[in-house]
C-alpha cells in the first residue's frame, strides 16, 4: 500500500505541482531562506519578498554580514520579524561552524537558529535528498487523514506516530531520490486538495488509500484543542514631531517588535492612560514630554497579541534623544525599516504634504489646507 501511496502522490505532485521560484534552485540557502519565509505566510506573498531577499543577500555570508536594518527593510510587510532575525544570526551561525555551507545533516540544521524540526527536514530532504519527514501543518492534516490517526495533533504521541508514518512512505522504493519531492507532494496536497474543512476527496490522487475517507467524515481530523483567544493590549505611541522631523527609537532586545525601529511605545499598564503611557514611552528614549492630545487610534494583531494603538501627538518639554533614538527627516522615513504594527502612523505622516502642529493656545491656529497633515492641539486622550 505505502509503495502505491508514493507512487501516486508523486505522479499527481510532477502533474500539477504549482511553480516557485525556489522550487527551480537546488541552493540549500535558497530553499532554507523560502522555507523560513513560507512558515505562516501564503506562497503567493512570499515570492516577491523570497526574489528581493535573494537579490539583495545571494549568500549566507552576504546575510551574515547584513545591516540589521537593512535586513528589516526587505523583510517589511512580511510580518514576524524574529524569523529576520533568526535567519542572520543562524547565517552567522553557518558561517562560524560550517565554513559558510548550509551543512548537509538534520541535527546540524536543527541546532541553528529558529530552525526547528519541520525547517530541518524540508532542506535536509530538499536540499540534500535526506530521507527526513517535513511535517508542516498540511502535511500534518493529510498524514492525520490517510493513515486516520486521532488524539491531540499536538502532543508527542501523535507527532510520534504521523513522522513514523511519513518515514516508511520515504522508505519506500518509489521515494528513493526523490524525498524532498515526496514532502512537498504531501504538503501540497494538503495546501490545494485535503484543505482543513472540505477536503475534496474526489479530486485525491490517495483518495482510495485514505482511510479518514473510508470512515466518512475526514473533516474530523486531525484533532486540536481550542485555543484560548490571545490576549489584548493597549499600546500607547508616541509622536513626538519637531518642525519636519519625527522621533523614532529602537526597541529593546527583548518583548514586542524587539530590536526593531519604531515610534516609542509602551504597552499600558493598569490604570494608566495613553496620555500617560506615551510620556513613559518618550522617557524611555531621553525625552521629557508633555501630551497634546489623540492622534489617532487602530487595532493590530500580532501573532500572539491583539492590541490597540493609541497615538498621542507629545511635545518635548525637555531632554536628547537617547541611544538609538533620533529625529528622522520625513525624507527619510521611507527608507526605515518600520514594523507592519507601526505603518498607518508612518502612512499618515508620509501621505501628508505638511506638517504643522496648528496651536490653539495662540487663538491663532494657521489655516489648514487640503493634503496637510494637521497635528492640532485638543483634549488630551
Ligand atoms: S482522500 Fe480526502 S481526506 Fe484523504 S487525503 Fe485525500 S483529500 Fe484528504
Amino acid at each position: 500500500m505505502s509503495a502505491t501511496i508514493v507512487s501516486d502522490l508523486l505522479d499527481w505532485f510532477d502533474r500539477t505541482k504549482r511553480e516557485m521560484p525556489w522550487r527551480l534552485s537546488r541552493d540549500p540557502y535558497a530553499i532554507w531562506v523560502s522555507e523560513v519565509m513560507l512558515q505562516q505566510t501564503r506562497v503567493d506573498t512570499v515570492r516577491p519578498y523570497w526574489e528581493r531577499f535573494m537579490e539583495r543577500f545571494p549568500s549566507v555570508r552576504a546575510l551574515a554580514e547584513a545591516p540589521l536594518d537593512d535586513l528589516y527593510k526587505v523583510w517589511e510587510g512580511l510580518g514576524y520579524y524574529r524569523r529576520a532575525r533568526n535567519l542572520q544570526t543562524a547565517a552567522r551561525q553557518i558561517v562560524d561552524r560550517h565554513g559558510g555551507q548550509l551543512p548537509a545533516d538534520a541535527s546540524a540544521l536543527e541546532a541553528l537558529a529558529g530552525v526547528g524540526p519541520y525547517t530541518a527536514g524540508a532542506v535536509a530532504s530538499m536540499a540534500f535528498g535526506l530521507a527526513k519527514p517535513a511535517l508542516d501543518g498540511n502535511a500534518v492534516r493529510v498524514a492525520s487523514r490517510l493513515y486516520e490517526v486521532g488524539g491531540e495533533v499536538s502532543s508527542a504521541r501523535v507527532r510520534a506516530e504521523l513522522e513514523a508514518r511519513i518515514r516508511a512512505l520515504l522508505a519506500e522504493g518509489p521515494a528513493s531520490g526523490r524525498p524532498g519531492e515526496l514532502n512537498q507532494a504531501l504538503m501540497e496536497l494538503g495546501a490545494t486538495v485535503c484543505s482543513p474543512q472540505s477536503p475534496r476527496c474526489e479530486a485525491c490522487p490517495v483518495g482510495g488509500e485514505c482511510l479518514a475517507r473510508q470512515g466518512g467524515d475526514p473533516a474530523r481530523l486531525p484533532q486540536r484543542r481550542k485555543k484560548a483567544p490571545a490576549p489584548f493590549a493597549e499600546i500607547a505611541v508616541a509622536l513626538c514631531v519637531e518642525g519636519q522631523s519625527v522621533l523614532v527609537a529602537r526597541r529593546p532586545d527583548g518583548g514586542l517588535l524587539a530590536g526593531m525601529m519604531g515610534f516609542p511605545a509602551a504597552v499600558l499598564e493598569a490604570g494608566e492612560s495613553p496620555a500617560e503611557g506615551s510620556v513613559r514611552a518618550l522617557a524611555a528614549v531621553g525625552l521629557r514630554g508633555e501630551p497634546i492630545g489623540p492622534f489617532r487610534s487602530y487595532p493590530f494583531v500580532f501573532s500572539s497579541l491583539r492590541s490597540v494603538h493609541r497615538v498621542i501627538l507629545v511635545r518635548r518639554s525637555g531632554g536628547e534623544p537617547a541611544g538609538e533614538a533620533f529625529f528622522a527627516d520625513r525624507r527619510a522615513l521611507d527608507a526605515l525599516a518600520l514594523p507592519a504594527a507601526m505603518a498607518p502612523i508612518r502612512d499618515a505622516l508620509t501621505d501628508a504634504r505638511d506638517w504643522r502642529v496648528l496651536s490653539a493656545r495662540t487663538g491663532k491656529p494657521a489655516p489648514a489646507v487640503a493634503g496637510d497633515l494637521v497635528l492640532s492641539e485638543a483634549a488630551v486622550g
